[in-house]
């Protein structure tokens, strides 16, 4: 596709989406008007194919999501989990990994250069000498569950106790979903 077609695209998806009226018009009103209130907070990876909204059949206003290449985390990510954790009162974080995870792959290889470096890097951290890439995907959504755990074990305005915490890899291919024990 060309760049104006991709344009175009977009253009006519939105207006598409702006003209759907009966519940979701209203809904969209709604969550306007009253604020929104996720269940769940879900950091998942960019990877196009990997789309929360669609694997946990989720509309507007029900899940706070934060995508970055790799699901790693660092200071923005965890800045958006607080805010919807302390003002959102979403009581519930899935890292959620996937099969077939290019930044992975990426770390895997040696890591990245530039600005992927960044992700690389931190997932070179959590995987050590972990050359299988499922157990590496494991690791690094482990490690991000070990942080989250550690800073926010006590914060003034999220209630720890009430927190949960909880990890899952999603199968590209077939679509299944797997938790991660602790
Ligand atoms: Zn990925």
């Amino acid at each position: 596709m060309r760049q104006t077609e991709i344009r175009e695209r977009l253009t006519r998806a939105a207006a598409r989406w702006q003209a759907q009226g009966g519940e979701t018009a209203a809904l969209r009103r709604e969550l306007a008007e009253r604020g929104q209130r996720p269940w769940a907070i879900v950091v998942a990876c960019s990877d196009s194919r990997v789309i929360p909204e669609q694997i946990f059949d989720a509309g507007p206003g029900e899940l706070f999501v934060i995508r970055v290449a790799g699901n790693v985390l660092d200071r923005h990510q965890l800045g958006s989990i607080e805010y919807a954790a302390a003002h959102l009162h979403t009581r519930l974080i899935l890292l959620l990994g996937h099969t077939g995870c290019g930044a992975v792959s990426a770390a895997l290889s040696g890591g990245g250069e530039g600005y992927i470096a960044y992700i690389t890097d931190e997932i070179l951290s959590a995987i050590g000498e972990e050359r299988d890439p499922l157990r590496a995907c494991e690791a690094n959504v482990r490690r991000g569950l070990a942080r989250l755990r550690a800073d926010f074990a006590a914060h003034p305005e999220i209630p720890t106790a009430e927190l949960e915490l909880c990890g899952a890899i999603y199968d590209l291919a077939d679509g299944s979903l797997r938790w991660l024990e602790d």
